[in-house]
């Protein structure tokens, strides 16, 4: 039986290839360089066995999970993810789930170019903690606090493919692949978050259901909003459902999407076109800013359902 810095060498000490980073794990810290004329954009997210995925979710898409939704804040910003440390806490040593559980955190790692530097190994309930680190020029990273008074309001993608996914396995009903794949392997807009700098005035990634993380947007910036709930972005499942339940609520407050929502002044349109094109990401006027201290949705009775721990 290995123990735990066997454990760590075995599964979490692989070869890096990003040459800034001066040490990785093994030390007591990290080292790594930045440029001069960057800023250091970090954020941490935790996902917990019976919150965040269910008991016998496959350790493979729990690594790929925990590093996607990390890379989506890094995003949010505006920043380049650059690295990332992983506090896991383990109820037992089980070689199985952890050679699988590494392999996909090491696809993932290299797949977006983020080198795993450090980290923490613990034993107790099903815990996994990633802490990332991105780069940005300084001054430029996409605040939640810029919207303004006339903004569009954007959002990237599809809204609520996860939580229809959920919603059916909470339900018993057996998603199909392409639907368990929007819930357990959400893309993070790596690319456009970083793309939307000198574009976004604000910008989150929507984590907690639209309506919850584009009001975060209207706090901040002490703005209101309209949104239209038939601009909404929807796949042709989500549409379905929504000819048989009108259950809006659905798209505006499901979760798990890790799409962007983001402002940005009218005079950014033609950009925002090109921008969908060249990323080839559906990106979706859904409404604009106000003076009103509100959201407003047009189209949409119903109370707020986003999810909150507490
Ligand atoms: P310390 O006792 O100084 O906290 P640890 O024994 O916890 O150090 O960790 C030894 C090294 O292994 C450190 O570089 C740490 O960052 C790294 N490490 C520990 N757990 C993990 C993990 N789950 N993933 C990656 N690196 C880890
Ligand atoms: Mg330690």
């Amino acid at each position: 039986m290995m123990n735990e810095f066997e454990l760590i060498n075995h599964y979490f000490n692989w070869p890096l290839s990003d040459p800034s980073i001066e040490l990785g794990v093994g030390d007591d810290a990290a080292l790594f360089e930045i440029d001069a004329d960057c800023q250091l954009v970090t954020s941490t997210d935790t996902l917990s066995e019976g919150v965040h995925f269910f008991k016998d979710a496959l350790p493979g898409d729990i690594a790929y999970k925990s590093l996607a939704v990390n890379l989506s804040d890094i995003a949010a910003m505006g920043a380049k993810a650059k690295c990332f440390t992983l506090s896991l806490t383990l109820p037992k040593l089980d070689e199985i789930w952890l050679k699988e559980f590494s392999e996909s955190l090491k696809e993932a790692s290299e797949f977006f170019k983020v080198s795993l530097i450090g980290g923490d190994t613990t034993k107790g309930p099903l815990n996994i903690t990633i802490t990332i680190m991105g780069v940005v020029k300084k001054s430029k990273a996409i605040k939640r606090s810029g919207a303004k008074n006339g903004d569009d309001i954007y959002v990237s993608g599809n809204l609520g493919d996860a939580a229809l996914c959920l919603k059916k396995m909470n339900e018993g009903i057996k998603p199909n692949s392409s639907e368990l794949n929007k819930l357990n392997q959400p893309a993070p807009r790596v690319k456009l978050g970083p793309s939307l700098i000198n574009i976004a005035s604000s910008c989150i990634d929507v984590s907690d259901g639209l309506e919850q993380d584009l009001t975060h947007i209207l706090r901040a910036s002490k703005v209101g909003a309209i949104i239209d709930s038939q601009s909404l972005p929807l796949s042709d499942s989500v549409k379905d459902y929504l000819k048989t339940s009108q259950d809006l609520g659905l798209p505006l407050c499901g979760g798990d999407d890790y799409e962007l929502c983001f402002t940005s002044d009218q005079s950014h349109q033609m950009e925002i076109k090109k921008l969908s094109e060249s990323l080839n990401i559906r990106i979706t006027k859904i409404g604009v800013i106000n003076n009103s201290q509100t959201l407003e949705i047009r189209g949409y009775e119903g109370s707020s359902k986003s999810y909150q721990h507490f």
